[in-house]
């Protein structure tokens, strides 16, 4: 089963808005395991739009549009289906009346232009539209489909809930599953080095994709049914968890930071943080997990040398020897967190954002990232790339996977859990 989507619309043309839409239809697809291979996007005319369509549905089975439905001069997607599947447009009399309703409802005034709405192609069934005004259209061409969804994206989004989903559903004669493992701490070219045989692999398949400081590896399997897909991907997923280790720190959508207050958790340990370039990033992201209070006591965000000897004790006389962006003091900045708040650990960062203070022997993107805890303290030096809010994120990210580590260390089953 293949499907194509035709997004319509200047706006997307001329780069003013992403094509969101389009998006998420793809990963409703992928999920249903319908073959995705092809994507448009046209201007608002009649001529492009139906030749779009027609093109389409000389491939594939099912032809969604996106836009194009509201009641404007630029709407005009009705027209385009009804040119290329050889229809007429008529006034939906159900349509006009719920329209003319809504607007009751609402106390707007009704004017003729609104009636638009109500065409439809003789062959069109609305789907009904919960969060706006103009419906979708459901129209069966021979074996084959086309659907038209609204533009807004609430409305888009709540049309492909309702209807869109079920519609795959039916069609669909396969079931796929993803599981997606979450990577931190080596290269995404080490990784498909390691996973190079694997990501050969057809059904399912082994795909990499690249975060800032994190590499998802997402295994996509296709079968009749569920069991099936999960035989699938179970071997797949034993062999890379095998090559990869305790790098994978989670699978599907756990985050990081909500693996660390995990592992706290379960060992009814603490952190605190003290903080410089990343400015509270790190309890902002720590504190983003829900329970986080059992495990993350707080944090000192020291951006000034005056509160880093203040706040966290860091020596004055180390401050002025060694400057503030420094291995000595991001070791004192965790360990004056730790002995000021009795945590089992403590997190310092301290570095160059940038864009701008850089020098020679201090680069932008140099940040000392200090753990503390009852092994004593380590301290990595990092030259991370990016602008400054990749940097500052990377420091927080490399700070979290050095308490994962460890935090795992001592653990029986060094490996992340299986869920
Ligand atoms: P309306 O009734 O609002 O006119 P419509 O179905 O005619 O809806 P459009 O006029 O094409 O849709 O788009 C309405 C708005 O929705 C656009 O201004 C844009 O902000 C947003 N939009 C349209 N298409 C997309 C898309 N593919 N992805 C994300 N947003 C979109
Ligand atoms: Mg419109």
């Amino acid at each position: 089963m293949r499907a194509e989507i035709i997004s319509i619309g200047k706006e997307l043309l001329l780069g003013e808005i992403v094509d969101s839409n389009a998006r998420q239809l793809g990963e409703l697809l992928a999920k249903h395991g319908i073959d995705h291979a092809r994507r448009a996007t046209v201007d608002d005319n009649t001529a492009d739009i139906s030749a779009a369509i027609t093109e389409a549905l000389g491939r594939s089975e099912i032809v969604f549009t996106i836009g194009g439905l509201g009641p404007t001069y630029d709407d005009v997607t009705r027209e385009g289906i009804a040119s290329a599947i050889g229809d007429t447009l008529i006034e939906d009399t159900d349509i006009a009346d719920a329209l003319r309703e809504k607007h009751a409802r609402r106390g707007r005034a009704w004017n003729e232009v609104l009636a638009r709405m109500a065409l439809r192609p003789t062959s069109a069934v609305p789907i009904p539209n919960e969060v706006g005004t103009a419906p979708g259209l459901r129209i069966e061409v021979g074996d084959k489909l086309v659907v038209a969804l609204p533009g807004p994206p609430s409305e888009f989004a709540a049309m492909l809930e309702s209807s869109v989903a079920a519609t795959l559903a039916a069609r669909s004669t396969q079931s796929s599953r993803s599981r997606t493992l979450r990577i931190v701490g080596i290269p995404e070219s080490v990784i498909e080095r390691r996973l190079e045989d694997l990501m050969q692999s057809v059904n399912p398949s082994v795909a990499p994709y690249v975060k800032p400081m994190e590499v998802h590896v997402r295994i996509l399997a296709h079968a009749s049914s569920a069991n099936e897909t999960n035989e699938l991907i179970a071997p797949v997923e034993l062999a890379i968890r095998e090559r990869l280790g305790i790098a994978i720190f989670s699978a599907d959508d756990e985050s990081l930071e909500s693996v660390v207050i995990s592992l706290l958790k379960r060992k009814s340990q603490t952190v605190a943080t003290a903080e410089s370039c990343t400015g509270g990033m790190l309890g902002q992201r720590l504190t983003s997990v829900p329970g986080a209070s059992d495990a993350y006591l707080g944090g000192y965000i020291t951006y000034s040398n005056e509160l880093k000897a203040r706040e966290v004790s860091v020596a004055r006389y180390d401050l002025a020897k060694y400057g503030a962006v420094s291995e000595e003091v991001a070791r004192q900045m965790a360990e004056g967190a730790i002995r000021h708040t009795g945590a089992d650990f403590a997190i310092g960062i301290t570095g160059i954002a940038g864009p701008d203070g850089g020098t020679e022997s201090k680069p932008v993107g140099l940040v000392y990232i200090s753990l503390a805890g009852p092994r004593g303290v380590e301290v990595s030096k990092q030259i991370f790339a990016g602008d400054r809010e990749l940097i500052r994120f990377r420091a927080t990210q490399v700070a979290l996977d050095m308490l994962r580590r460890e935090l795992l260390l001592n653990e029986s089953d060094a490996r992340p859990a299986e869920s």
